[in-house]
């Protein structure tokens, strides 16, 4: 089982918690949360296990690749539908685990309709966000199907104009956590375009379906790396979600070690840093990790990133009134950035109830901008109107740095 960050209590064993049925694995992951009568989610087995454990079951190898296109290509909700495997096998997985680790709690769409927020409840209670955004075709960009997921419950890095980053860090979300969260909303995705075709308003080929995914909800993706990098695994894994390395959006706060060790993994992602401010003394007032990676640190990384993936970087920049929109820091971040390959994204700030933070008037953040293109400094401003299902959340944010991302490709 690959569920290790959940596992804390390594002594933890079937037996200890007086499990009688030998073919509930030892280690299964659930057994020292509260909730030890649940099932391990199928989507926390990695690849390689599974192929193990359907070994196991003595099935030949091609039924582990059906179950993973069973579960990764088609989408199945239960062992029931996979009826390309044999009723048996069905019935033994059916045993052993559960499919989806997340359940929908609250489900709401703004009126528009191009948003939808789900708020998901976990195995053991805890509660995370997630966010569908559907762009149609514009101009010369195609129609798009983003989800903005969530990595941690809570984040322990206390940003301080951030809803998660107030509530404080809760636990990592598992593999099977982050992927189920995109595997629920192409789920609705595809009850839609099943809908539009069967009602003659499109054809097959005319459709979208999950585009893009960016790491943009709760929590810090870099803070829980292997779980963050084995759920990219899955995501694109060309016979099951298959979606597009260069579809996919890594944001941080700008984690040193993990950005460089980030830049040395196989995959061409998108890499967006928060980075907020251009000098340490306004960055360190409202981002506590800047005291641990200080800016010259975190664009030293950048710079390496850049030069060994060839790609640029994405910086966001979340524009708080008469904090760190003055002119003065605008011309700050043009000489940061000089030369560097890397767009950068302004975000007027969604206020969050907890936080003292305004957005600057369009007055303030166009001068920002003008300075950092006259600069020669790619950059995007998005002046959202507020969505109406936005509390709390960040879609906006995830909204801004998608169309940048798509824009700046
Ligand atoms: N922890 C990661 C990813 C999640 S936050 C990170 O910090 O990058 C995704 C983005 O939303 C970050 O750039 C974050 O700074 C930004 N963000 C947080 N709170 C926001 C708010 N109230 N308004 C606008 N953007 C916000
Ligand atoms: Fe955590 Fe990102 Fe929020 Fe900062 S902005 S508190 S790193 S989720």
């Amino acid at each position: 089982m690959t569920l290790t960050s959940q596992n804390s209590d390594p002594e933890a064993t079937a037996s200890s918690y007086g499990l009688a049925n030998p073919d509930i694995p030892i280690d299964d992951p659930a057994s020292d949360s509260p909730t030890d009568t649940l099932l391990t989610s199928i989507l926390d087995v990695s690849e390689d296990d599974l192929n193990y454990q359907v070994s196991q079951m003595g099935q030949p190898p091609f039924r582990a690749r059906q179950l993973w296109r069973s579960l990764y290509h088609e989408g199945a909700q239960s062992f029931d539908e996979m009826t390309t495997l044999a009723k048996p096998f069905r019935a033994t997985l059916e045993e052993r685990y559960r499919i989806s680790p997340i359940v929908p709690e609250v489900e709401l769409r703004s009126a528009d309709g191009s948003t939808d927020k789900i708020l998901f409840k976990l195995q053991d209670g805890e509660l995370i966000e997630t966010v569908l955004m559907r762009y149609g075709l514009d101009g010369h960009r195609r129609a798009r199907r983003t989800v903005c997921i969530s990595t941690q419950a809570g984040c322990a890095l206390g940003c301080t104009f951030c809803a998660t980053g107030q509530q404080g860090f809760r636990r990592q979300l598992s593999q099977g956590e982050i992927v189920a969260q995109v595997l629920h909303m192409r789920r609705i995705i595809r009850s839609e375009n099943a809908e539009l075709i069967a009602a003659g308003s499109a054809k097959k080929d005319e459709v979208t379906e999950i585009t893009n995914v960016v790491f943009m909800g709760m929590g810090e993706p870099l803070a829980n790396y292997n779980n963050t990098l084995s759920s990219i695994a899955v995501m694109n894994h060309a016979q099951g979600m298959n979606i597009g390395a260069r579809h996919l959006t890594v944001s941080t706060v700008g984690l040193v070690p993990e950005i460089r060790k980030l830049a040395r993994e196989p995959y061409q992602l998108n890499l967006a840093v928060s980075l907020h401010a251009p000098d340490d003394e306004s960055r360190s007032r409202t981002m506590p990790v800047n005291k641990r990676y200080p800016i010259a640190r975190l664009m030293h990384a950048c710079r390496d990133y850049v030069e060994t993936t060839n790609r640029r970087i994405f910086f966001e920049y979340v524009l708080l009134d008469h904090e760190n929109d003055t002119p003065e820091h605008a011309k700050k971040l043009a000489d940061l950035l000089k030369g560097l390959m890397c767009h950068v994204n302004l975000i007027p700030v969604n206020p969050t109830e907890k936080g003292p933070y305004s957005r600057p008037n369009d007055k303030r953040s166009a001068l920002f901008r003008e300075i950092l293109t006259k600069a020669g400094i790619p950059n995007t401003v998005r002046q959202e109107k507020g969505i109406d299902i936005n509390a709390g959340c960040g879609q906006l944010r995830a909204r801004a740095l998608d169309d940048a991302v798509e824009a700046a490709e």
